[in-house]
């Protein structure tokens, strides 16, 4: 007999993690805001994520729709993309979360809102330790049902110890609160009793995530293969993995619930299937910062062109201040560029100090590896405390957090950056609009960003150019000077198989 009143726990602990990066992530990165909000806790979980794009949100709106569930809510914080999360802030996490569990009265069914792509200084697999520990806690008779990133690195381990994982669905991700939404239903489901089967199946070539644009094929049929069979006690999900999480599992793989073995089987035969097939169809090719520009001056008509600097990425780790692609502009001289975002928290600070319409010599970024900071003269356009709303579709209401930021123009150039103190990815019109920036009237934009960008600036663009501008979060597979990967897993599709040193 089910009972009346169901008590669901819900928390969210979510990092993706740069393995190359050395620095660790620390508690402080998960108690700040930045495009994300700070740690929660308790009631604030949901409170603070309210109406937003978040996993957590759109489960907790699921849920509380029924009179029958209540709520109750641990904790819930992101880190921006960096290094391996250090021991102590995992451990500090993962106690608080497994002390909200064990509180009186148990619950009935847990929810986790988690990436997918953490590793730790001790665990490579961060998700699969987090839920060892509270299976040890909890035992297995209450069920967990885990949302996760489409640029998860799924394990045997999460799909063990999880009654059920469901995942995004499109990247930019614009269904986070729906993938939120779907784990309530699959969690009501096991709660009633409905325990599926599950299968798991790994892909045999990594994707670099600059091709897993659910907008362009063939990742696009891959995804509609996913949600055609999404029905009643059947539930199937593909991630595509995440590249610069040097671990044995990176990579994409498949999953699939069903109500006994054979049928979970076959899903997940089939879909493991479409993505071996799709191999030979995915186009990874990146321009060098020069062809970039070159392309994007000779292509100029009435819409700007937009330029991804797509391995300077801070939303998968980068330091979002190369200047490879910034140098091009120059030496091009292109009429009217702006680039964004470029953390400096030096040089931010200096233009707050000096004011709008001043001007002086910057060193401008340039702390990653190989990269050296770049000496211009500038001038002050506009200030701001770098807090704005996000219009586009993947973010929209919810707050940037950027810390002190400025408009700076290369003086004598058509160049102009947007400064930010805290490493926010550029992936809204927002970031730029709010200093005064008209992006239709500029010639190029360029964004430090994989693909996320496309869901606010495609429609402002006529042409998107990606480059492989230097920067820590490296798209060119075959490159990477990978030590973990498992044995034979080929780097990029059609790329070279991985050999284990
Ligand atoms: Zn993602």
């Amino acid at each position: 007999m089910p009972k009346a009143q169901l008590r669901v726990a819900i928390a969210g602990f979510q990092h993706e993690t740069n393995t190359f990066i050395a620095e660790p992530t620390r508690l402080e990165h998960f108690e700040m805001a930045d495009s994300w909000p700070g740690l929660l806790e308790g009631d604030a979980v949901i409170e603070g994520t309210k109406g937003m794009n978040l996993p957590i949100a759109g489960f907790a709106e699921a849920a509380m729709a029924h009179k029958s569930v209540t709520l109750a809510p641990i904790l819930w914080c992101a880190a921006e993309p960096w290094g391996k999360v250090s021991d102590a802030a995992f451990d500090t996490i993962r106690r608080r979360i497994v002390s909200g569990l064990m509180g009186e009265p148990r619950p009935d069914g847990i929810y986790f809102d988690l990436h997918g792509a953490m590793v730790t200084q001790s665990f490579e697999d961060g998700e699969g330790a987090l839920l060892q520990a509270i299976r040890d806690a909890i035992g297995d008779g209450i069920p967990i049902v885990v949302s996760l990133d489409m640029h998860a690195n799924v394990t045997w381990k999460m799909v063990e110890l999880a009654d059920a994982l469901t995942i995004y669905r499109t990247y930019p991700h614009l269904d986070m609160a729906q993938t939120g939404a779907r784990a309530f239903t699959l969690l009501s489901q096991i709660m009633n009793g409905n325990r599926p089967a599950k299968a798991w199946r790994q892909g045999n070539y990594a994707i670099p995530l600059h091709a897993q644009h659910t907008g362009t094929e063939p990742v696009r049929g891959l995804y509609e293969a996913v949600s055609e069979q999404d029905h009643g006690q059947v539930s199937v999900d593909l991630a595509l993995g995440f590249t610069a999480s040097d671990i044995a599992d990176m990579g994409p793989s498949v999953v699939a619930y069903a109500p006994d073995q054979r049928w979970a089987d076959m899903l997940a035969d089939n879909l493991a299937n479409r993505l071996k097939a799709a191999e030979s169809y995915f186009d990874a090719l990146l321009l060098s910062p020069k062809d970039a520009v070159a392309q994007a001056l000779a292509l100029r008509s009435d819409k700007p062109v937009i330029i991804g600097d797509v391995q300077d990425n801070p939303g998968a780790g980068a330091t979002s201040d190369t200047t490879g692609l910034l140098r091009e502009l120059i030496s091009q001289s292109a009429p009217s560029a702006v680039l964004g975002l470029m953390h400096d928290p030096h040089l931010a600070n200096q233009a707050h100090a000096v004011g709008v319409g001043e001007g002086f010599e910057a060193a401008i970024g340039g702390t990653h590896a190989g990269d050296a900071p770049l000496t211009a003269n500038v001038t002050v356009e506009a200030l701001s405390d770098g807090q704005c709303v996000y219009t586009g579709a993947m973010y929209g209401g919810g707050v940037a957090t950027m810390g002190l930021t400025a408009l700076l123009r290369l003086s004598g150039t058509g160049t102009r950056i947007v400064v930010t103190s805290i490493r926010n990815q550029c992936l809204d019109q927002a970031q730029f609009r709010h200093l005064g920036v008209v992006l239709e009237e500029e010639a190029i934009i360029c964004v430090k960003s994989t693909a996320h960008f496309r869901a606010d600036f495609e429609g402002l663009a006529s042409h998107i150019l990606l480059t492989a501008a230097p920067g820590a979060f490296p798209c060119e597979l075959e490159k990477i000077d990978y030590r973990y990967l498992r044995n034979g897993v080929r780097l990029g599709p059609i790329g070279p198989p991985m050999r284990a040193q």
